[in-house]
């Protein structure tokens, strides 16, 4: 199974980066508000450059001089598969995709659709792991890694 890591990263602005493995890179999409759980929230999703499967285990500070400059926790990850029959890649290049979730924090089902441009929206799918009265991105800030908040890691 792909991997999917969403790492929080406090950079100009707090923001979480969710990335799917997909063609041996990390699809990338920066989520202002982060994921919910509520299916009635369409959280904005900007999607950026793809990102070197490595760079999912990164936690720590990048420094002041280099792009995104500031503190990243491995906020949650694990496992996804597509919902649907299409290939990932396809799916993504149509600008729809739906999958399924495993991960520390997070399990059930997303879908990602593009707006227009590098404009998506991650959306919760109305299953039984859909819960508008959960809240992770507030009540479990911790890393799965780490169980550093991200303030801990900038300090
Ligand atoms: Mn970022």
């Amino acid at each position: 199974m792909p991997r999917f890591v969403i790492q929080q990263h406090d950079a100009r602005a707090m923001h979480w980066d969710f990335r799917l493995e997909a063609g041996g890179v990390l699809k990338s999409w920066a989520v202002p508000r982060g994921p919910s759980m509520d299916p009635s929230d369409k959280r904005l999703a900007m999607e950026v450059d793809d990102h070197p499967i490595d760079w999912g285990d990164f936690e720590g500070v990048i420094p002041d001089a280099q792009y995104g400059a500031g503190a990243v926790i491995i906020w949650d990850r694990g496992s996804y598969r597509p919902l649907g029959d299409q290939p990932v890649e396809k799916a993504l290049e149509a600008g729809h995709l739906s999958f399924w979730l495993e991960g520390e924090k997070l399990r059930g089902g997303w879908t990602l659709q593009r707006v227009e441009g590098r404009r998506w929206l991650l959306v919760k799918r109305r299953d039984d792991e859909a819960d508008a009265r959960r809240n992770p991105v507030s009540t479990q800030p911790e890393s799965v890694v780490s169980g550093r908040r991200i303030d801990e890691v900038e300090s």
